[in-house]
């Protein structure tokens, strides 16, 4: 049995993994098609939104100063405005009103809407009562108000969120260049191992490449390569043939990555490439590895699906992101404080699984964190019952009752 001799603490394995990305190219698409894509463009505005005044309520466009004054029981009283044939829409002389419905242009010459209520229209002489002052500008929304031509909207390294597509419509873009999907090669190998989906036998499904499938799907994507069992040869050839297979960016293998006598996969990088490190001081996931064969990044996960996970975020996520060139983080992080000591020790970086609530007893609205206790690397509930994860830098020994810390929501 082969030992790892060093474990390189995670900042290390993360810089070393951050120097081999190579980004993706850009493509255009519709932008009805763009929500959840990572934009490789600043959005500028090439026009006015809304694009001229607009009513933001239904009833009646007037001149403010001409409602100034108006009570219940003093109302004032305009009239209709009647615009020539052929004028256009006429302008709004003072002392009269025009009946408007909400994001139609305002009329030349008026300056607020008044609130349906707030009138009364007596159709047979095209007069309106109004009981009711409003101020000038009451109920427009202004040309321009949302976007001015020539604002930066959305930036470039933003995934697209469902309202940016709406950001888009209004401004009138029917295509932005976004990141290419990296085509990450994914591949599980055990001979334990059977695809839950059928057609190969084994005592232990196969969670991880359904895992690694969903995980990168969010960004990149997968290309699930099957199972390969715990055979130095076959495993060669696999990944050889997933090297030679010019379509994917990068590769990952869980399994078989720790230095048993049944772990091909460190010999395997080593002969076909170069591993650039091979152990790193995580916990859940130390048997992790990182290399290169022909220029391509292969990522060695370990074969317990937690510990698989650990090392999914805490160094292919910021792999992925980088590579498709996202600015800022994909997960998003609350504040909690912490309820229950988080044990760690000194020396490694913890991925612990937590859980997180409210008190309903003090009513404090804030939101309080406990580690989850099951905490088996196998034990796939721990992550599903759990609402994220919190990280415990390597030279802290523990999180105490009462502070407050970052908590990564799945
Ligand atoms: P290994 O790192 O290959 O020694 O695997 C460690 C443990 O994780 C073993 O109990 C394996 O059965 C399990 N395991 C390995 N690969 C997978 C997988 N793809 N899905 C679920 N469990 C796995
Ligand atoms: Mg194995």
């Amino acid at each position: 049995m082969k030992l790892f001799r060093t474990l390189i603490p995670l900042r290390e394995a993360q810089s070393i993994v951050l120097s081999h990305v190579r980004r993706v190219g850009v493509e255009e698409v519709s932008f009805d098609l763009a929500a959840g894509r990572v934009l490789a463009e600043d959005i500028i505005s090439e026009m006015d939104s809304p694009p001229f005044n607009r009513a933001a309520m239904d009833g009646y466009a007037v001149k403010a100063e001409d409602t100034f004054g108006a009570a219940p029981d003093k109302p004032r009283v305009l009239v209709l405005h009647r615009h020539e044939p052929g004028s256009g829409s006429g302008e709004l002389n003072e002392g009269e009103y025009i009946p408007i419905q909400t994001g139609m242009p305002m009329p030349k010459g008026s300056n607020a809407v008044l609130m349906l209520e707030y009138g009364r229209e007596c159709e047979r002489d095209s007069k309106l009562e109004i009981f009711k002052p409003v101020t000038p500008g009451k109920n427009v929304s202004f040309k321009g108000e949302d976007v001015r031509s020539g604002d930066i909207v959305l930036n470039e390294g933003r995934v697209l969120r469902a309202t940016d597509i709406g950001m888009l419509a209004s401004i009138g873009r029917n295509c932005v260049k976004v990141r290419k999907k990296g085509i990450i090669g994914i591949l599980s190998t055990g001979d334990e191992l059977y695809d839950p989906k059928g057609g190969s036998k084994g005592a232990i499904a196969d969670v991880n490449s359904y895992v690694l499938a969903a995980l990168t799907s969010v960004i990149a994507k997968p290309s699930r390569m099957g199972i390969v069992r715990d055979n130095y040869e076959a495993l060669k050839a696999a990944i050889e043939s997933c090297i030679a297979d010019c379509s994917c960016d990068a590769i990952l293998v869980s399994g078989g990555s720790s230095v048993g006598s049944r772990d091909f996969i460190g010999d395997v990088v080593e002969d076909l490439g170069e591993m650039l490190f091979h152990g790193v001081a995580i916990r859940p996931g130390e048997p992790t590895g990182f290399g290169i064969i022909n220029d391509k990044p292969i990522f060695c996960l370990p074969g317990y699906p937690v510990s698989m996970i650990a090392a999914f975020e805490m160094l292919v996520r910021p792999f992925l992101e980088a590579m498709h060139g996202l600015k800022g983080a994909m997960i998003r992080q609350v504040f909690a404080v912490v309820s229950k000591k988080i044990p760690s020790a000194v020396g490694r970086t913890d991925f612990v699984r937590v859980r997180l609530y409210h008190d309903d007893h003090n009513g404090d609205g804030k939101f309080y964190v406990e580690p989850v206790r099951v905490s088996g690397s196998g034990i796939i509930s721990s992550v599903t019952s759990s609402d994220g994860f919190v990280i415990v830098e390597e030279n802290k020994e523990g999180i105490e009752e009462g502070e407050q810390i970052g908590v990564n929501l799945w």
